[in-house]
């Protein structure tokens, strides 16, 4: 399998996340979306390199912001010039699906757009705003809701240990509730690292942010997986979370469970990450 990112827009629109550290470079801080023609020059590049790509992703934190028309010319693009597309996904931030009409969302599934990507990172009100997230529940919910009525798979993002010691329970509650509300095709969880070039590194220095330990964002993910009662496939597979599994609920949240459990009991025992050690897990 042979995947290719087009980048569709540059830098962030919104730029704000605390946790994020993704575009803060001054030379990355600017959004552009870029032109057809530079776009059209990147696919050229590949059909010559990679003509045997099977997987696209539009790439860019907000690509879906670009252009109908833009975005439709690339994917009639890639399903006219690679013999066998076989997925074609995008991540997309709430406020954008939000902004494009249903007819809008309708072309770019009808013209081969299968799956978005969003980052929810939580289901709780006050924590959204603590992070600077620009977005509401309610407005996750229903960009969650219209994206999928329009056909498009969906796949959300939760930041595990986003709410500190402070906000764990918080977190629980309303992602679990967000999730449960959504039923979303596929969850992915995610670990927060706070990375020195985010705002969030700062309000962890002065202390007014304490990070949970290993053990303790594992523990919140067995609470939230606990109470989900969805139909959707998880993955727990990124390289920032402390074990290694994926699976599909209903059926097999059991197992993960007790994946879960073995590792929060006995972290010896169960380290996937090379670069962990037991010292570290037991913190
Ligand atoms: S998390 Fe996404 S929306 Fe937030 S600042 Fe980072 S790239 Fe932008």
């Amino acid at each position: 399998m042979y995947s290719a990112s087009i980048e569709i827009t540059e830098g962030c629109a919104w730029n704000l996340c605390t946790f994020c550290w993704l575009y803060k470079d001054p030379r990355a801080q600017f959004f552009r979306k870029r032109s057809r023609t530079d776009i059209f020059k990147d696919l050229e590049r590949i059909k010559s390199s990679l003509s045997f790509a099977t997987n696209f992703f539009l790439g860019g934190s907000s690509a879906i912001s670009s252009e109908t028309k833009v975005l439709c010319d690339v994917l009639q693009f890639i399903n006219q010039n690679f013999p066998h597309p076989q997925h074609i996904s995008s991540y997309a931030r709430a406020s954008d699906i939000l902004e494009k009409k249903n007819d809008e969302l309708i072309k770019l599934h009808d013209y081969g757009l299968q799956t978005i990507y969003m980052g929810i990172e939580t289901g709780s009100a006050s924590l959204l705003k603590m992070c600077k997230k620009g977005i509401t529940p309610e407005e996750i919910i229903n960009a969650s809701k219209k994206v999928m009525h329009m056909g498009f798979k969906l796949s959300v993002n939760v930041i595990l240990g986003l709410g500190g010691k402070k906000f764990s329970k918080e977190h629980i509650i309303e992602t679990t509730r967000i999730l449960n509300s959504i039923k979303p095709h596929m969850i992915r969880f995610r670990t927060l690292h706070i990375l020195p070039n985010s705002p969030l590194y700062l309000d962890m220095l002065l202390g007014i942010f304490k990070e949970l330990r290993p053990r303790e964002v594992l523990k919140e993910e067995y609470s939230i997986l606990k109470e989900l009662r969805v139909t959707s496939d998880v993955f727990n597979d990124h390289l920032s979370n402390y074990t290694n599994f994926c699976g599909s609920l209903p059926e097999e949240k059991n197992e993960m469970l007790s994946i879960l459990e073995n590792i929060i009991n006995n972290p010896h025992k169960m380290l996937s990450r090379k670069d962990l050690t037991v010292e570290f897990l037991e913190r």
